[in-house]
């Protein structure tokens, strides 16, 4: 019996209805180790080139890790992985929660489902066992109501409901995928390829406790980690403000993405701060399995003609950037209404905002009108129309139809020059940083294979002195020397090397960025110690970092077979000018010789060929990935 995991792959097709189990050897676990470098393994392996994402074809994969589950801080996540429907490239979502957990003690470490269903169905795993139940009366309900209604008739309430809304049912490009109401695979559109499946939810069910090499050693580790993290001012930080906490240092530092990118300066800012958040819409926190942290928010308006739905969660600060300042808005209320529709429909609020505000300066620049919009008045600052927008991308009505494609092909379809107001990477909208205060973020946005990410390393704050965690924390991975923010010279290229590889080793091991080092108090030598006493294995962090660059080489490979190269390694232009209004008029702008320069010594650092940015033949023997030279021969 392995330690850790539970050597069971379940697969699944549901153009047959039929399932199988495969039960990989031990090599096989310490060589992946989980989430997108196992779903990138049968991606690769199973998936033809050039597969349309949204048909019988394309693999949807639900990848745990061999540490996902275990009962310590911030180990909560797992992966979907598929070819995305947005980006028509690799496709990757990491959600928090209970859902992973769950399918762990259910006896399962991944789920790789294939074909489709000519009619709605679920999956309901209860420990080891496999039903592909109909799902007929449960298709164009929304999330809440699918939820209860699944409890009620398997009669469970700890039943941990994976699922799409609405809008991925409607295969709209960027619908995602939710457990527990409020824990997203956010990005990529994978909701949509769960939609073209007819497969509308995986309800898991697992009674079966994690066999763990060292359980005392994990709960001694747990304990020390709780008690300095309650007393430390990153995690309390996280606790009580959560992720909005960025919109004061943004917004008072004129980088708070707003009104379509055309400034940084949000003047009503004060309105959307996490300090006005608490004050006005915020119920409680809550937490994901095991974490003591509950960094995450929970909003709840009860007026008598204005109301929240506490079940979904509340929103965070991609979303209250996204669908607030971006779209002119200094609501929360309605940003939180919107979050909850969002969720309800499950919609990505990030690429959701994008498009809406994209749309708003369409209407402004007098591209759209409003005969176009139906009516509505599509101004920056206007939120009934951002709701009302929100409601008609997820059930693709009018312009709403058009927006469902997201930004690329919107502006395509609108023609009239619309492109120049679309801010992407690989077609996926860009998330709520500006590089041009943190380079590295910048280079996350390019080189990221799943189109425009801010979760692709840690952010250049946490590196910029010798004080900073990320410096005091990280000398024994290589983060030697602090490196200004916006510096775009050889020293951020090989920092952004590292920590892209070092947060691709903690996203493919379930664990949560906001639970260790430099983020927050768990060091590098607990992690390693977690994942020791877990598996039995004497790994080293040298193995680790091998496996992190072993998922980032399938995936260049993936996307290259998809017809991907470094011309798609790019940055929005918007970025290359100087910030207009607020307290950084007149500066900012990335040189952009610079930056072309800082991805080819990217290429090189990685053992790429510099000219196409592709895995040489000698980098992939050397990760032990020879089965793929043939790929990019
Ligand atoms: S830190 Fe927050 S998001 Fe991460 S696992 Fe804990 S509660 Fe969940």
């Amino acid at each position: 019996m392995p330690y850790g995991y539970n050597g069971k792959i379940l697969h699944v097709n549901l153009s047959s209805k039929k399932y199988w189990i495969e039960n990989p050897e031990e090599d096989f676990y310490r060589t992946y180790w989980g989430g997108r470098a196992i779903g990138l393994y049968y991606m690769l392996k199973e998936m033809r080139p050039h597969a349309d994402p949204l048909s019988p074809d394309n693999l949807l994969i639900f990848a745990l890790s061999v540490l996902t589950g275990v009962p310590a801080p911030a180990i909560p996540r797992y992966t979907v992985c598929a070819k995305s429907p947005l980006t028509g490239a690799q496709g990757e979502a990491e959600a928090g929660g209970w859902w992973g957990p769950e399918l762990k003690k259910a006896g399962f470490d991944a789920i790789v489902i294939k074909g489709s269903s000519k009619t709605p169905v679920y999956l309901w795993i209860k420990d080891g066992k496999v039903e592909i139940k109909d799902a007929s009366h449960l298709w164009g309900k929304d999330t809440g109501t699918v939820q209860k209604i699944i409890r009620e008739e398997l009669a469970g309430d700890k039943i941990r409901i994976a699922q799409i809304g609405p809008a991925g049912e409607n295969l709209v490009r960027f619908a995602n995928i939710v457990n527990e109401l409020k824990h997203f695979n956010g990005r990529n559109g994978l909701g949509a390829v769960m939609g073209s499946k007819r497969l509308k939810a995986i309800a898991v069910r697992g009674t079966k406790p994690i066999n763990l090499f060292g359980k005392e050693r994990v709960s001694q580790i747990t304990k020390e980690i709780t008690k300095r993290g309650m007393d430390n001012p990153l995690s309390r930080d996280l606790r009580e403000l959560g992720t909005p906490a960025v919109v004061r240092p943004a917004f008072e530092a004129g980088c708070l993405p707003s009104y379509n990118w055309t400034t940084g300066y949000f003047k009503e800012g004060e309105n959307l701060t996490a300090e006005t958040y608490n004050k006005t819409i915020l119920k409680e926190t809550k937490g994901c399995y095991a974490c003591p942290i509950r960094c995450k928010r929970v909003a709840k308006i009860s007026e008598p003609d204005f109301k929240v739905d506490p079940s979904y969660g509340g929103p965070e600060y991609e979303t209250v950037a996204a669908l607030g300042s971006l779209c002119g808005i200094s609501d929360l209320k309605y940003i939180a209404k919107a979050n909850e529709l969002c969720n309800r429909y499950t919609m990505d609020t990030i690429s959701t905002g994008m498009v809406i505000a994209f749309a708003m300066q369409c209407y402004e620049e007098g591209i759209l009108n409003k005969e176009d919009t139906g009516g509505i008045e599509l101004t920056f600052g206007n939120k009934e129309a951002m709701l009302k927008m929100v409601e008609k991308i997820a059930l693709r009505e009018g312009l709403g139809d058009i927006l469902s494609y997201g930004s690329c092909l919107a502006a395509q379809k609108i023609g009239k020059g619309a492109e120049k107001f679309i801010h992407v990477v690989k077609s996926q909208e860009i998330p709520m940083h500006d590089p041009r205060v943190k380079t590295g973020v910048g280079l996350q946005y390019a080189l990221s294979d799943y189109g425009a990410d801010h979760m692709k390393a840690a952010h250049d704050p946490f590196f910029k002195d010798k004080d900073s965690i990320g410096i005091k924390e990280m000398k024994g991975l290589g983060a030697l020397n602090p490196v200004p923010p916006t510096d775009i010279g050889k020293e951020k290229v090989a920092l952004f090397k590292l920590l892209d590889i070092y947060w691709s080793v903690l996203d493919l091991l379930g664990v949560c960025v906001f639970g260790y080092v430099p983020r927050s108090v768990g060091t590098l030598d607990e992690l390693l110690e977690i994942i020791r006493a877990t598996t039995g294995w004497k790994a080293t962090w040298f193995e680790l970092m091998n496996v992190g660059k072993r998922s980032i080489n399938m995936a260049r490979v993936f996307n290259y077979r998809e017809g991907f190269s470094s011309r798609d390694d790019t940055l929005p232009e918007v970025f290359y000018r100087n910030f207009k209004g607020g307290p950084l008029d007149g500066q900012g702008a990335i040189n952009k010789e610079d930056f072309q320069k800082a991805i080819r010594l990217r290429y090189e650092l990685m053992g790429w060929n510099p000219d196409n940015g592709t895995p040489t033949p000698a980098k992939l023997i050397e990760l032990g990935l020879d089965w793929l030279i043939d790929e990019v021969k």
